[in-house]
């Protein structure tokens, strides 16, 4: 893989035109017709365009041409007319050489990532990948970096008869239900791995046709790109092997929910833990808890980047392990944020945090710029999580709740908006172009799924993400 490239206007052209030969040698030994420039969408859609080999040069020296209004569009394809970004005006898709990827899926389909630049060659306000580069700077100049994983659960429809039903139904890490999905399973983690996909683990879920596929956190924006390369890739997979993927938050209201937590972990320049404490309570350091009460301080708006679709409310039922009220705990998996107890092998790099509220609708680095900069509030301002909850909450009574401050999450997408609307920090460090435009986005959204029933929900979302 071409490495050490820059994009957009201004690169080193040195550096750039050693990438351009490297790419035009693996686009030719691959026979490789489209290759595809893409961007995940605030609506949280992988979107993109394609050239033929004849186009690459010009694509990566200028970019693609995309109308602004773009970022403002549905997850339905619909252009609210109070957006502030109207059918006039354009950006550049520029696509960034090292995440160059065969898609090995696809036979002739490579891809890379992009980001929007203005045409006189800045980061575009809207741009989510610009979003979280800063976001991730932020962190560089206090000395850390951070690693991420974004962990999927799925379901897998087959079409037996006229209609797209769970290809198999089986129990929760059953070996049964193993057995039945190792073709896909075997052909997705091929293919994960073959783009640098490392996988760790393959197992059933607990609803009907519902599957998991943790893969090896990485680096910020690197943990970002791979959430996306894993979406398309078993969506690929699923498709290639004549099944249909979907990663609808709450498709049946009595059915296992499709989560996505996002594991965290902050690391110094000596590459240490920073939130491991070996002596300390669940071997959580202090900056650890103040990264989890930053979290905690944020959660109802940091759920309008994290749960975004107006589905992904559904998924918030008790007992659902999804977590519904915020409160934080040491393997409790009712709580937005799960203290993950470390493995013996390596105690001080297997202690994480995961966050438990986020499904893989969200778009990966809005969700994770929004969680970063919500735990970092918590270390700049040294706040305290309160003690940790160590039973299920639904299990207490609603005053208990409140006293040890178990807050419901906002009920729907629409308080969550109001709830990022109040959120003085996430909309100024999110940006008050972007939160503007979404705040509009996602409200045409809650529009245009009112007027759908229940199946019409159903229906809508099922098959886009
Ligand atoms: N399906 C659950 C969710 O909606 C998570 C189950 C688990 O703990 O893996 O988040
Ligand atoms: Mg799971």
């Amino acid at each position: 893989m071409p490495s050490n490239a820059q994009c957009g206007p201004g690169f080193d052209r040195a550096v750039h035109m050693m990438n351009i030969e490297q790419l035009h040698r693996l686009i030719a030994d691959h026979d490789i017709r489209l290759i595809r420039a893409m961007y995940v969408g605030p609506d949280g859609i992988s979107r993109g365009k394609a050239v033929t080999p004849s186009g690459v040069d010009s694509m990566l020296a200028s970019g693609l041409g995309l109308t602004q209004a773009q970022a403002s569009v549905t997850v339905f394809d619909v252009l609210p007319p109070t957006s502030h970004y109207q059918p006039i005006g354009e950006v550049r898709l520029v696509p960034d050489p090292q995440t160059f990827q065969i898609m090995p899926y696809l036979p002739g389909h490579a891809r890379l990532l992009a980001d929007l630049y203005t045409l006189g060659g800045q980061p575009w306000e809207l741009c989510p990948r610009s979003l979280l580069r800063r976001v991730v700077g932020s962190l560089t100049e206090r000395g850390f970096t951070i690693r991420a994983a974004f962990e999927n659960e799925f379901t897998l429809y087959a079409q037996p008869g006229d209609r797209w039903v769970p290809f198999a139904d089986y129990n929760c890490f059953g070996s049964a239900g193993i057995d039945q999905a190792s073709p896909f399973a075997l052909a997705a983690i091929e293919a994960l791995e073959a783009q640098d996909v490392h996988v760790e683990k393959f197992f059933t879920e607990a609803g009907p046709g519902q599957l998991e596929i943790p893969v090896r956190h990485q680096p910020g924006m690197r943990a970002a790109d791979q959430q996306v390369v894993f979406r398309e890739t078993v969506r690929g997979v699923a498709l290639a092997q004549g099944y249909r993927l979907s990663f609808m938050p709450k498709a049946y209201p009595d059915s296992a929910g499709n989560g996505c937590h996002i594991h965290l972990s902050l690391w110094d320049q000596d590459s240490r833990n920073v939130f491991y404490a070996q002596a300390q309570e669940y071997e959580l350091s202090s900056i650890g808890r103040q990264f989890v009460a930053g979290i905690l301080a944020h959660t109802d708006g940091l759920l309008a980047f994290t749960a975004p679709t107006c589905n992904s409310y559904k998924r918030f039922v008790e007992r659902s392990w999804s977590s519904c009220y915020t409160g934080w705990g040491p393997d409790n998996r009712e709580a937005t944020v799960r203290v993950v107890s470390s493995f013996a092998h390596d105690r001080e790099a297997t202690l994480n945090l995961e966050y438990r509220p986020a499904d893989p609708t969200c778009n990966p680095y809005l969700a994770l710029s929004a969680l970063i900069i919500a735990g970092l509030d918590g270390i700049d301002r040294e706040l305290d999580p309160g003690p940790a909850t160590l039973t299920d909450p639904a299990l207490l009574s609603p005053d208990e709740r409140k006293k040890h401050g178990l807050l419901p999450y906002p009920t729907d997408l629409s308080a969550a908006l109001a709830a990022l609307e109040r959120d003085e920090l996430l909309c100024a460090e999110m940006g008050a172009a972007r939160v503007r435009d979404y705040l509009t986005m996602k409200r045409a959204e809650i529009d245009a799924i009112a007027a759908l029933g229940r199946d019409g929900e159903r229906l809508a979302y099922q098959f886009r993400f």
